[in-house]
């Protein structure tokens, strides 16, 4: 495994955490963590490991379920330098482009549900996120409809951290600390999450009620108000909440039927996760902008795209007007080139079709083999996206209060044991590396197992 062959400036590994814990201020993090402890510091990664303090971890989430090409691919590396030194940056502000942003532009025009050929660059899920917030309010507005300016969002929803994607978010705990305006613009609706939300309806009587929640909600607001719903097809922060097979069909039917705007995040799952190189051909569905990110160049650097259908680019570039947006970055030459190779490996290695025909059905086999653990409620996956929920009592689906921190615990047992999955409230989520294998998910399931069994031990003995 690569590991930085000296720290920097001859620095020591307790130097660096007091520095970090001095001056560096991390996301998403309790500062009073890290004033308990240092922090972990990774400095190696290959394949689906990583490593850091002498320690070595199979990452099942590849890192936030970005690095699906697996970590430490050379050919990545050198085509960065390549790119570099050949062109380190220049904007494409103005009808300036460079070479490998084109033809990045062009290999996603060619992968993408038919009609979606426009791309524009933004260097994050957030920020491609928020960049068709502003497409979408552009457009209608162009089409002199401006009063269509709410944006329908689901429960459970992750859309970024940005001001306005955070609005978009169904954790209300992650708006209030800034007094974002939960309502304005934005309207709530039940998520598709059949574990916890059907009852005794079956998951396709579900999936129509879900749906159907959409529908009342635009009679509410007005359609002549509602101007898109933003969702995930899988939705990952939450605990991979995967819908009933015919829920997003019928979302389809209702927006199309509203005029409402389909915006599919596929943040997490574009690019081969479900074992499609999108989850709307997953899930039989179709977008009128779709969002990239993570996968894209398996975060090798940072780049993401918005996508645009036909429909919406000929409208927003219609006449002679400006969409005033845009980043420094946007279509990074160096960021682009890591992209296109990232897909071109992923295609030559066949590694879509691999998670379809082999790896995603032995995977989800394989956890299912959880399922008669007293601690799990359900397990679900599509593709490499998997989520275990726990519940307090299987019959009811009743579930442990959060508090109780039943799925950290879960998750810190499988990480002494040298597994690193992710705790969603009370799921624990897997999104590995599309390079992983057999023994690697037989690995996790072992440890999963043990650590299951060590926590509801620890539950009965309380
Ligand atoms: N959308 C989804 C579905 C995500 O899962 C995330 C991040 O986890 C984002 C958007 C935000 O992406 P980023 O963290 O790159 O801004």
């Amino acid at each position: 495994m690569e590991h930085s062959d000296s720290l920097p400036d001859g620095k020591t590994l307790e130097d660096l955490q007091a520095l970090d814990r001095a001056h560096h201020m991390h996301p998403f993090t309790a500062a009073s963590a890290l004033r308990q402890a240092p922090p972990f510091v990774v400095d190696g990664a290959e394949g689906a490991y990583i490593s850091g303090q002498g320690i070595r971890l199979l990452d099942m989430m590849a890192g936030l379920g970005c690095v699906n090409i697996g970590y430490g691919r050379s050919e990545l590396a050198q085509t960065a330098s390549d790119a570099m030194k050949a062109l380190s940056y220049y904007h494409s502000f103005s009808a300036v482009s460079n070479p490998t942003a084109a033809a990045l532009a062009g290999r996603l025009a060619e992968l993408a549900p038919e009609g979606m050929n426009k791309v524009f660059f933004a260097n994050s899920g957030s920020e491609a996120n928020e960049t068709v917030l502003k497409l979408i309010a552009f457009y209608w507005r162009k089409k002199g409809q401006p009063n269509k300016r709410v944006i329908i969002t689901r429960e459970f929803a992750y859309h970024g951290s940005t001001l306005a994607t955070t609005a978009l978010n169904g954790n209300i705990a992650m708006l209030e600390p800034y007094g974002i305006d939960a309502e304005r613009d934005i309207a709530r609706v039940e998520a598709p999450f059949w574990y916890r939300n059907g009852g005794d309806l079956s998951p396709e009587e579900f999936g129509l009620k879900a749906a159907q929640s959409i529908e009342d909600k635009i009679l509410e607001v007005g359609a002549d108000n509602v101007a898109a719903i933003f969702l995930e097809p899988i939705q990952g922060t939450m605990g991979a909440i995967i819908p009933p097979d015919n829920y997003l069909p019928e979302v389809e039917r209702i927006c199309r039927a509203h005029d409402v705007l389909i915006v599919a995040d596929e943040v997490v799952t574009g690019l081969g996760r479900t074992g499609h190189w999108f989850a709307q051909e997953t899930f039989g569905f179709k977008a009128d902008i779709m969002t990239l990110a993570k996968g894209l160049s398996s975060a090798y650097l940072p780049i993401s795209a918005a996508i645009l259908h036909d429909s919406i680019a000929e409208v927003i570039e219609g006449g002679e007007d400006i969409f005033q947006h845009g980043f420094t970055t946007s279509a990074h030459p160096v960021a682009a080139a890591v992209a296109l190779r990232n897909i071109d490996l992923l295609d030559e290695e066949k590694l879509v079709e691999n998670i379809a025909n082999d790896l995603g059905p032995y995977f989800l086999n394989k956890l299912k083999t959880l399922e008669v653990h007293p601690l799990v409620g359900e397990v679900r996956a599509s593709g490499l996206f998997a989520g275990i929920e726990l519940a307090k009592d299987k019959e009811t689906r009743e579930q442990y209060p959060l508090e109780a921190g039943i799925c950290e615990h879960v998750s810190q047992a499988a990480l002494i044991r040298g597994l690193i999955v992710r705790a969603c409230g009370n799921v624990i989520v897997l999104c590995p590396p599309f390079i992983v294998n057999h023994a690697e998910i037989d690995f996790t399931v072992d440890v999963l197992g043990q650590a299951l069994d060590e926590i509801y031990a620890a539950i009965q003995a309380s």
